[in-house]
């Protein structure tokens, strides 16, 4: 085994952002010519966040393999070149799940089964296959949680072990912490720091690098009394703010202070210094854009950042192909049905309904995709977003009243959206989706491949509900086209309206394949539109 490991931790709270480090960290080592491999351990029990509500654990990042996996998965798939898959993301309820089945198989030949040796070497033998499969030189693991907690005992105690067996220059602790900001005294506090590190010198884990998040600079003095305490070299405390902008200011941050010679100073690896001019030309157009556009993201997890994580993301990233700020307006869809679309659609210059389950906020959602559609404004339907759509135009263009998708109405006059054939027996909720990338064929003539440039493509998926083909004909005759399928041509995969400037919406998920170096054509599609809505709208709509 040629790599050598990274192991990230974080400590005193949640949120800190250590999957963004630790994929920062993964742009700055592929940019110093090193192959990265990354992957997230997560200690709750369930064996995949599929089935977590967004107001728990924020977005579900779907890979191409169908894998539904933690939206931390997104940051590495966004900032480096890394192919992901299922053994990207570890959780606490695989393990067992393995160990049980094992157990029941008669594998530990009548031994008594122990989270020490028999989990631990489970989530070893993850690191290690991850190591070995992708031939990585660098392999970072991020290690979900808080120090502290009892359920990421077993992670941590599995890679001390690892790091004993592998010896000091081949793998690296890096502790990510808060430091934060006592207002009464208007100071930076280090103790959870310092308290943090001592849990984990506890464990057995010393480690080399301390990354603080701070609101404020660190100081000298500071950094001083951390390296001390939590025994690491002073050039290894590392200060990183609050981004001003952008999270693509992170790896630039981190390369200021010098964290990835760092890292190739204990790991023992000889490259030259990270080139990153083209990703300081990305945070160019991102702080410095030629043009600014408004565009409202209708859902119902509004108040919740990681909720649409990918998709605010997937929007930047097509302001960066336009040189265009964008400012994404976050709008509650049970709001519009207070107080109606045109009250808080009324100066976008393009509005986006993301993806979603269950029939809260469905009306509000309805309302947004017929604001756009009866104002010329641009649209972009994300899954649920394709479906509201399409029941909204059956609704009041075909006049068909009472159609609905079978998710929210069971006997609809019209099912103009139905559950698909292969789901019809589906019980378990777990999995059981109609996940991950599936091929695509885009018809001619159409704004998709006009946007995608190409007949055919690959995308992400998550659903079990798709249009009823039945209604195709009166679609197609009202002006609703249906421009791309399934490969086999059975389930629909993108709609758009014939005389609308841009009105397009898809069953799959377009931001799950979205980066900031290569911004999704759909997205770019749209923020595009979005420019020119606002260069055509009279002064005084703007
Ligand atoms: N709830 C819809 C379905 O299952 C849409 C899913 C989604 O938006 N991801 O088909």
């Amino acid at each position: 085994m040629k790599a050598k490991f990274i192991f990230v931790t974080g400590g005193v709270v949640s949120s800190l952002g250590k999957g963004l480090t630790a994929a920062a960290l993964g742009t700055l080592l592929e940019n110093r010519g090193l192959k990265v491999a990354i992957q997230k351990f997560d200690p709750y029990l369930n064996v995949d966040p599929g089935t977590m509500n967004p107001f728990q654990h924020g977005e579900v990042y779907v890979l191409d393999d169908g894998a539904e996996t933690d939206l931390d998965l997104g940051h590495y798939e966004r900032f480096t070149k890394c192919q992901l898959t299922r053994f990207n993301n570890l959780t606490s309820g695989q393990v067992y799940k393995t160990v049980l089945d094992n157990e029941r198989k008669g594998l530990y030949l009548g031994k008594t089964v122990q989270v020490i040796p028999h989990v631990t070497d489970e989530i070893q033998k993850r690191i290690r296959d991850i190591a070995e499969y992708t031939d990585a030189d660098v392999v970072i693991t991020e290690i979900g949680g808080t120090t502290g907690d009892i359920e990421g005992l077993p992670f941590l105690e599995a890679i001390r072990e690892f790091a004993l067996e592998v010896g000091s220059h081949n793998a690296c602790f890096i502790h990510v912490t808060l430091v934060p900001f006592i207002k009464a005294a208007g100071e930076l506090k280090t103790k959870p720091t310092q308290q943090s590190v001592a849990k984990l010198r506890e464990i057995g884990i010393t480690p080399q690098i301390i990354v603080c998040r701070c609101e404020f600079p660190l100081g000298k003095e500071l950094r001083q009394k951390i390296s001390l305490f939590c025994n690491v070299k002073y050039e290894a405390v590392i200060e990183e703010r609050d981004v001003e902008h952008s999270i693509y200011e992170v790896p630039l941050m981190l390369q200021r202070e010098g964290v990835d010679d760092l890292v190739c100073g204990f790991l023992r690896i000889d490259t030259p210094a990270a080139d990153m001019a083209h990703w300081q030309d990305i945070l160019r157009r991102l702080v410095a854009p030629q043009n600014r556009v408004r565009i409202g993201v209708v859902g119902k997890y509004i108040g919740l950042n990681d909720a649409y994580k990918s998709v605010y993301e997937a929007i930047s990233h097509g302001g960066i192909a336009n040189d265009t700020g964008v400012e994404i307006e976050k709008i509650d869809a049970e709001d519009i049905e207070k107080h109606g679309a045109a009250v808080l659609l009324k100066g976008l210059n393009g509005i986006l309904v993301p993806g979603g389950f269950g029939g809260r906020g469905i009306k509000g959602k309805m309302a947004a995709a017929r604001y756009a559609r009866e104002n010329d404004v641009p649209y972009l339907g994300l899954c649920l977003g394709m479906q509201v759509a399409v029941i909204e135009f059956a609704q009041n263009v075909l006049g068909f009243k009472g159609a609905q998708s079978f998710e929210f109405d069971p006997e609809p006059s019209h099912p103009v959206i139905a559950l698909m054939d292969e789901q019809q027996r589906v019980v378990e909720k777990g999995g059981t989706m109609r996940l991950g990338a599936q091929s695509i064929e885009i018809a001619v003539d159409s704004l998709a491949s006009k946007l995608y440039g190409a007949f055919l493509t690959k995308e992400r998926h998550r659903h079990r509900y798709e249009f009823n083909h039945e209604y195709q004909d009166d679609f197609e005759r009202a002006g609703m086209r249906l421009s791309g399928t399934s490969s086999n041509g059975r389930l629909a995969e993108i709609i758009e309206l014939k005389s609308h400037p841009f009105f397009i919406a898809c069953q799959f998920h377009p931001e799950f394949l979205s980066k900031p170096n290569a911004p999704h054509p759909l997205f770019k599609g749209f923020v595009h539109a979005a420019l020119l809505h606002l260069q055509t709208k009279r002064p005084e709509q703007r």
